[in-house]
């Protein structure tokens, strides 16, 4: 099939048209959605069952940076599955999972000392966690107080109970509450759009934000925090929302003060998303532990990590040596094979300058076609992680109610009216709820399809409230 990049979008393809699976034998089908079903992808396409093509202008949920059909990912992953398709890393290693860690440590310039590879990136949470606690323990002088968490209101950081547990993600934690362990209390997230006071500084911003935090230690006891943790650029909970100059500088402060690790999670904004391989590149900080996963290996194998600072791994490595954890199928070689070869093609292609590149055109051009737009409040972002989050009423910024599903409604819009794919998302914290979209398209995105996803996403957000909710 040929690879037609700029497919118009479909005509009269409405939902009642669209082939969907309506029978399913899988258990997570969110029954209120339709579900198409993938017969391939070519480039940054998403070719469906019934031949439409969808431009996958989100990479799946900010997965995808090399588009799909990369016969190169494929082969490297085919060429370790032949060899070894896995092993137990009790006794026995591979040469991919030792390059990806060298490549990973590497590609920090030396201030991250290890890297632990699994499958997903709540996994890569609950390993940030452990290690953090386990960090504690094995000091000369073992902290075995430090037993709690601070992390923020409206973030996201996996579905697995230790993730869950210190998210703050309220829809995707209300149903398991009791379940979740309590050692972990929120503070407000950055979000210029929402937190900051009219007419506040950011400087005024990040020390009224810098104040909360140590007011926190202070309320749980600064010697029974192990770690502040944070997303650099919130994804699935706040829909791609970076903090002001200085936040992250003023929060390490606060962490190093009462003597607490900081953990950024950079499993959606991390490896090249935001236009630096790591998102702390940014911020003027270094992590003591950072989570990665999403575009570490694109798609094409479940591949996640860990990174850990010199502080962490010196003291463990003096102490017990061991990380007291381990997953059957951590480090696993088709999924270290996929990495790397996803990473050498982005070092190869010179991609983060694209990223950077598209990144600004499609802030320009999304803010030229839709920041006038009654029903948008805010278009924000970094590199090709952008988001656009809708309002009900501009004036006072505020949001639709939870039961219209807009943010959805309009993804599913997409899909069947206009040919692409975005992610929905919607946070709520405090009574404050935001529906977005986030556009995330692959790294290697072109000029012309830019233009393409903000025409199609233009078009589509008039159509969508044109209509009415
Ligand atoms: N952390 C962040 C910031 C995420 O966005 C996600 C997933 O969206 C996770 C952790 C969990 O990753 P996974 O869904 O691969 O378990």
């Amino acid at each position: 099939m040929v690879l037609r990049p700029l497919d118009p979008p479909p005509e009269g393809n409405g939902v009642d048209g669209a082939r969907t699976v309506e029978k399913s034998a899988v258990l997570h089908r969110d029954l209120r959605y339709r579900f198409h079903s993938v017969a391939g992808g070519e480039g940054n396409h998403l070719v469906l069952e019934d031949g439409r093509r969808v431009f996958d202008a989100s990479g799946g949920a900010a997965v995808g940076c090399l588009g799909w059909g990369n016969e190169r990912v494929a082969r490297a992953v085919l060429r370790q599955m032949l060899a070894i398709p896995y092993c137990s890393t009790v006794f026995y290693t591979t040469r991919a999972q030792e390059e990806l860690c060298r490549f990973l440590v590497d590609s920090t310039n030396g201030k991250m000392s290890r890297a632990y590879i699994v499958n997903s990136g709540s996994e890569a949470m609950e390993a940030a966690v452990k290690l953090a606690r386990q960090y504690f323990l094995e000091l000369p002088e073992p902290e075995n107080k430090r037993v709690r968490f601070i992390s923020r209101r409206q973030s996201y950081h996996g579905i697995t109970l230790g993730a869950l547990a210190v998210g703050g993600h309220e829809y995707r934690r209300a149903k398991f509450e009791p379940l979740l362990m309590k050692n972990v209390s929120r503070v407000s997230p950055c979000n210029a759009f929402r937190g900051k006071i009219a007419g506040e500084t950011d400087e005024d911003y990040v020390s009224r934000l810098a104040n909360e935090l140590d007011n926190e230690f202070q309320t749980v006891g600064p010697e029974t925090v192990c770690a502040f943790i944070a997303e650099p650029v919130v994804g699935a909970a706040l829909g791609c929302v970076p903090s002001v100059p200085g936040y992250f500088k003023a929060m390490q402060a606060i962490c190093r003060k009462y003597g607490a690790l900081l953990i950024l999670d950079e499993v959606m904004c991390g490896m090249g998303r935001t236009g630096t391989l790591h998102a702390w590149e940014q911020e003027g900080v270094v992590p003591d532990i950072q989570t990665i996963g999403k575009a570490l290996g694109g798609g094409y194998q479940p591949v996640a990590g860990v990174l850990a600072s010199h502080r962490v791994m010196d003291v463990i490595e003096r102490g017990s040596s061991v990380f007291v954890h381990g997953h059957t199928y951590q480090g696993h070689p088709a999924g270290c094979a996929a990495a790397l070869e996803v990473q050498r093609i982005i070092r190869e292609e010179n991609l983060l300058a694209n990223v950077q590149a598209m990144g600004a055109l499609l802030a320009k051009r999304l803010r030229e076609r839709l920041q006038d737009h009654p029903n948008v409040g805010d278009i924000r972002g970094r590199g090709l992680f952008w988001g656009v989050e809708f309002v009900a009423d501009k004036s006072t910024l505020a949001p639709f109610p939870a039961d219209a599903h807009v943010a959805p409604a309009i993804c599913e819009r997409g899909v069947v009216k206009y040919g692409i794919s975005l992610y929905p998302g919607s946070g709520s914290a405090d009574g404050i709820r935001g529906d977005h979209v986030i556009i995330s398209p692959a790294f290697n995105v072109r000029s012309e399809e830019v233009e393409w996803i903000v025409d199609a996403v233009g078009r589509l957000v008039d159509d969508f409230f044109a209509a009415g909710i």
